[in-house]
């Protein structure tokens, strides 16, 4: 059966969610090996004033020249950087989502502009791009695509960070009805300290509502910059409104509708930063192949070291992972979108991919971590001290677990929006959950990669088997985190093996490389997948019962074992002849 599905993909959208159901390359998607000419140029043009523009800068913008950023943040709109998401009308490119993620992939190298400029095109832009009314667009936006105006979005306070509805900094209407005075504070400002324009959430009237305010604000100032662990090269700030006057049509969208904003537009942001991870994951390793390459211990290349080869055949094979789910979702949210003009239609397209963006900011933030701990590693006591750029990697991305929404926020939004979805009827859970016990043998798939894709099935499954115990404990489950979080883990591992082996499948070129990184990843991905449907059970079955879920369980965890090191072997001549990761667009 899944043959057949092999052969024939259907020709149907890659609708939200539905990796969790269909089997491997059940429906053709968005992969990097269909990229335009247009949109890999794009990604050549990012990359190049990276590495022309920003790159050398490096030094300057660590000690915090926000002059600096600027100008950066002009040349950048200069060569169209800043465009991609904003509508030819007000001055932008109008392009695709691939497009717009292959250029935040471009800006990663360096994790200060990247938060810059992530802040700036995403966050702090898109806003007023999907919610502004044509005057604020014709407004603000031309001048958000050129570079002369900058953005910032002013989300967090003190004393609401993931909590972000209860924000106690609030707006009310003049006597005359023509400003709102804000009051109030906002915490951690990516672009605080220098940004033009700042879409701030609060309350009117309780009513939680996003303001556009301008720099120059009568009672609107900027704190002193924080002193931060990495990404000392972007400005962050507190921001103080003290009876700020802000002209009433300012405000952005409907009063009350402000979290439709603050959460849409994460949704973005999340699948932004596992866009931007990539780019960095890939600077990384080459850092680590090079280094690898050239140092030496017990007369050898420390890279002939079994131990230092796994280490680099595992960042790769999480590369590929990333970048296969990163545009696999960006192809699938185009396809949504297209033809939709209208913000609310553009936004609920982009919410039903809600679930892979949560997964891909964890995924993104935490392997891009890893990848850049191991090459630390294999960096020994230099990769402790400040003369090598992994330093300052490892302190740079350690706060993409924090923000846009911490990894214990996204975890639990995996599982909560997959039962929501199943609840509405959105979703077909409850049916492939009882289908379960009608199944009496499992698909056996022959052919290319046929026991990883085997082993994606049975995660599946493993994940149905766990969510169904889980659902056992009705609306207590909602307080049980540590269920939740077993269920997203495995969530997140189906859809990495599920994106990477329909991405392969569907590839023609250098076969035996890109099937060593499938069968690398998946040989740890479903043992991750069961170990955690395993500790959901667990947590959520009385003892009693305990033992024979288990085992039935186990029964779903058949697989062929994997020679590691033999497989190690198809990927790291490779990433040493190519001095990096090897497959470039
Ligand atoms: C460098 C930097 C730049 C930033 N830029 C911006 C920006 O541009 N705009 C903006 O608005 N904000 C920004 N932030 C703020 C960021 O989004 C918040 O720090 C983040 O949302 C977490 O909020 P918090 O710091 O208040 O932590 P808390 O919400 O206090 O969380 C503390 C810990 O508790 C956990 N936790 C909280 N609630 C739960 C729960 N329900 N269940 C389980 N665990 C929970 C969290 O996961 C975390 O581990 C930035 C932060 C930093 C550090």
């Amino acid at each position: 059966m899944a043959e057949q599905q092999l052969s024939s993909p259907v020709e149907q959208p890659d609708r939200g969610g539905s990796f969790l159901f269909l089997p491997v390359g059940a429906r053709p998607f968005m992969t990097p090996e269909k990229f335009s000419e247009e949109q890999r140029r794009f990604w050549k043009t990012g990359d190049d004033f990276l590495r022309s523009a920003v790159l050398p800068q490096i030094g300057r913008l660590e000690q915090k020249d926000n002059a600096l950023l600027r100008d950066l943040i002009a040349r950048a709109g200069e060569v169209g950087l800043l465009a991609v998401d904003i509508a030819e009308e007000f001055g932008g490119l109008a392009l695709d989502k691939v497009t717009s993620m292959l250029v935040a992939e471009s800006q990663s190298a360096y994790g200060g502009w990247a938060a810059t400029f992530g802040a700036h095109t995403g966050i702090g832009t898109l806003p007023i791009a999907f919610f502004g009314t044509p005057a604020q667009k014709a407004k603000f936006l031309p001048d958000l695509a050129s570079g002369r105006k900058v953005a910032a979005y002013a989300l967090s306070e003190t004393g609401s960070g993931s909590d972000a509805l209860g924000a106690r900094t609030t707006a009310r209407l003049s006597a005359d009805g023509k400003h709102y005075l804000v009051n109030g504070s906002k915490m951690w400002i990516t672009n605080g300290g220098f940004a033009d324009l700042y879409v701030v959430f609060l309350k009117i009237d309780g009513a939680f509502t996003a303001l556009i305010v301008e720099r120059g604000t009568p009672g609107f100032t900027q704190g002193r910059e924080e002193h931060k662990l990495g990404i000392r090269g972007s400005s962050t700030t507190p921001l103080v409104f003290e009876d700020a006057e802000v002209p009433a049509e300012n405000v952005l969208g409907e009063i009350g509708k402000g979290h439709k904003i603050a959460f849409n537009i994460l949704n973005v942001g999340r699948l932004k930063l596992a866009a931007f991870a990539i780019g960095g994951m890939k600077d990384v390793l080459k850092l680590g192949v090079e280094y690898a390459a050239q140092r030496k211990q017990f007369g050898k290349s420390i890279v002939e070291f079994g131990l230092i080869r796994e280490k680099l055949a595992r960042a790769a094979a999480q590369i590929y992972a990333n970048e296969s789910m990163v545009y696999r979702a960006a192809g699938a949210i185009d396809e949504a979108i297209a033809g939709r003009t209208e913000p609310a239609e553009v936004m609920a397209a982009i919410e039903e991919y809600a679930i892979e963006a949560s997964i891909m900011k964890v995924t993104g933030s935490e392997w891009l971590f890893q990848i850049i701990d191991e090459v630390l590693q294999i960096h020994g006591g230099n990769g402790f001290v400040t003369d090598y750029p992994i330093e300052r990697a490892y302190r740079d991305n350690r706060v993409n677990r924090i923000f846009e929404g911490t990894n214990e926020i996204n975890r639990l939004l995996i599982p909560g929006m997959i039962f929501k979805r199943a609840m509405k009827g959105a979703m077909p859970l409850w049916e492939a959950m009882a289908a379960l016990d009608a199944e009496t043998s499992f698909p056996s798939p022959v052919g290319r990669l046929a026991p990883e894709r085997r082993g994606a099935e049975m995660a599946k499954r493993e994940l149905l088997f766990a969510a169904r115990c889980a659902a056992s404990l009705g609306p207590s489950l909602e307080k049980r985190q540590e269920v939740l979080a077993a269920l997203a883990d495995c969530a997140i591992e189906v859809y990495a093996m599920d994106s990477m082996l329909g991405r392969t499948l569907a590839a023609g070129d250098r076969p035996a490389l890109r099937d060593a990184l499938c069968r690398f990843f998946c040989m740890e991905s479903r043992e991750r997948a069961y170990d955690r449907a395993r500790t959901a059970l667990c947590a959520v079955l009385p003892p009693e019962a305990l033992e024979e879920q288990l085992e039935r369980l186990a029964r779903l965890h058949r697989y062929t074992a994997v020679n590691s090191s033999e497989v190690r072997e198809q990927i790291v001549p490779a990433l040493l002849e190519a001095e990096g990761y090897p497959l470039a667009y």
